[in-house]
């Protein structure tokens, strides 16, 4: 794989060129197949931040071509050792050319999406900018999925900034539209943040905080089932991203890594972002209320506010299908949380689920505390900060409850 970036007009393009051994068809870091569309893409920043060191630019072209790569990676500068041995070990792949010095930064920046999660981060850390990535069209790739309304978002967004006096940078980017299958998207999680590494030096950034919570972190997330994943390549501190990202001086944060859904939206709910926490990509005077999305956060907002579920969606409906069939499901633990303490479950979307999942009160309590060792691999700078504010607002899982996480999946398996 060889990659180049162009400069002109606050706008840095993105060209790869793939080797003999490399393919189109790829691999995610979370075992998803991916089939490349196309070899350019785009970052346009608000202004041109001049130089950027050149681990910026390599990891931030990483984040786009690792899926596609299979032996070696050449970017345009040296990069540096660091960074090297960090793609060597992490992918196994050769990368370089290798000379100059590593950077560091010292402030932490929020990857802010307006959704409920990375509101419960802001929540935490009034004082962090935000950084907000925009999709914008390709200009060689058809756009099929105008339904999806980024530019509406990114709207909600800047008048969140606005009236909590929040510093943002909104960073708009056709990098999605590299990805042809299974549909447009980052290559790799981690491409979300390409402006935050762009803009890391002019912002002096030493670290970015995601919103990804205990569920993504440690019980496998999405794409994963059931399984308990200490060493996950995508989020672990010491894991193939975590890596290379403290090597480029941009450590990954997951302030509310240790806490559910549950948690998150309960701290997005009470914060001063609450008017404006909005997951849903297809509406644009508010959430669409349609969609699968807006089915599975209005049940953990209803779990979470004790109430029945409010939805026009009916079990005969394609989004509410899988909720017909027994599990697992993705994002079990809080399907479990919900159908433990939504009133009137059983005349619900959810009622075949529930009676699978038998899930009580008690059995899910631990969903409302947060996981100690999630706190243990924040960096340093930023470590008492959250340990704080957890001890404050939500308290800590006791070694029954943590062993509830590092124990998930297996119960299932055994019966
Ligand atoms: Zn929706």
């Amino acid at each position: 794989m060889r990659v180049s970036w162009t400069a002109g007009d606050g706008v840095r393009h993105l060209a790869f060129r793939l080797d003999a051994e490399d393919s189109i068809t790829g691999l995610c870091t979370d075992g998803q197949p991916l089939k490349l569309a196309t070899n350019s893409c785009r970052v346009e920043l608000p202004h041109d931040p001049g130089e950027i060191h050149p681990d910026l630019l390599a990891l931030a072209a990483w984040t786009v071509v690792a899926p596609w790569t299979r032996r070696r990676v050449v970017f345009d500068r040296p990069i540096s050792p660091e960074l090297a041995e960090a793609i060597e070990e992490g992918w196994g792949i050769e990368a370089g050319p290798v000379g100059g010095s590593p950077r560091s930064g010292s402030r932490l920046a929020i990857s802010y999406s307006g959704g409920a999660d990375s509101a419960a981060v802001a929540a935490m850390l009034p004082d962090a900018p935000f950084v907000h990535f925009q999709r914008v069209r390709h200009p060689r790739v058809p756009d099929r999925w105008t339904h999806y309304r980024a530019d509406v978002l990114a709207r909600l967004v800047t008048r969140t900034a606005r009236e909590s006096g929040r510093e943002l940078t909104t960073v708009r980017s056709d990098l999605e539209f590299t990805l042809a299958e299974p549909r447009p998207g980052y290559p790799e999680h981690h491409a979300v943040a390409a402006g935050a590494l762009l803009l890391a030096d002019e912002l002096d950034l030493g670290g970015i905080a995601f919103g990804y919570e205990l569920g993504s972190r440690w019980l496998g997330g999405d794409r994963y089932l059931l399984r308990y994943t200490p060493d996950n390549p995508m989020w672990a501190a010491h894991g193939a991203w975590g890596r290379a990202f403290a090597a480029a001086g941009l450590n990954l944060v997951l302030p509310v890594g240790g806490v559910s859904e549950a948690v998150t939206m309960r701290l997005a709910l009470a914060s001063p972002l609450r008017e404006h926490v909005r997951w849903c990509l297809r509406g644009v005077d508010g959430p669409c209320g349609t969609c699968g999305k807006c089915l599975r956060k209005e049940f953990i907002v209803a779990s979470v506010e004790r109430r029945p579920l409010r939805t026009t969606i009916t079990a005969d409906r394609p989004v509410a299908r899988k909720w017909q069939q027994p599990p697992p499901y993705g994002g079990q633990e809080m399907i479990e949380y919900g159908c433990a303490r939504v009133p009137g479950i059983e005349d619900t979307v959810f009622a075949k689920a529930a009676a699978h999942l038998n899930a009580t009160e008690e059995s899910t309590a631990w969903l409302d505390r947060c996981y100690p060792p999630a706190i243990e691999e924040i960096p340093e700078p930023w470590r008492e900060r959250v340990r704080a504010f957890m001890a404050a607002e939500v308290g800590f899982m006791d070694e029954d409850e943590a062993r509830r996480v590092e124990t998930w999946g297996l119960r299932e398996e055994l019966s």
